[in-house]
C-alpha cells in the first residue's frame, strides 16, 4: 500500500485523501471563513495579506484557495511577497 504524505504538514496518511484529518478539518474551517468573507464583502482587490489580517487565515492559505476559486492566477502572483513572513 502507497503512503502518502499531507500536502499541507507531511505526516504520513493511510488513505487517499490529499490532507491528514487534522489539516482537511483546518482547511474546511479555513475556506468556510474566506467564503464568508468573500460573500460579504464582495470585494476582490483585496490583498493575500489585507485578507489574511482580516480573516486570521494565514496567507498561503488565502491564496489557495483564492486560486482554486479562479479569483487570482497562480502565474500571476508575486512570489516573493510572503517570503519575509514568519509562516
Ligand atoms: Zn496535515
Amino acid at each position: 500500500m502507497e503512503l502518502k504524505k499531507c500536502k499541507n504538514c507531511g505526516v504520513f496518511i493511510n488513505s487517499n485523501a490529499d490532507y491528514c484529518t487534522t489539516c482537511a478539518n483546518t482547511l474546511y474551517y479555513n475556506n468556510t471563513i474566506l467564503k464568508g468573507y468573500f460573500d460579504s464583502t464582495r470585494e476582490f482587490s483585496d490583498s493575500i495579506s489585507t485578507i489574511s489580517s482580516h480573516t486570521g487565515v494565514s496567507p498561503s492559505i488565502v491564496e489557495n484557495y483564492m486560486v482554486e476559486n479562479n479569483m487570482i492566477d497562480s502565474s500571476t502572483l508575486e512570489k516573493t511577497s510572503f517570503a519575509n513572513l514568519p509562516y
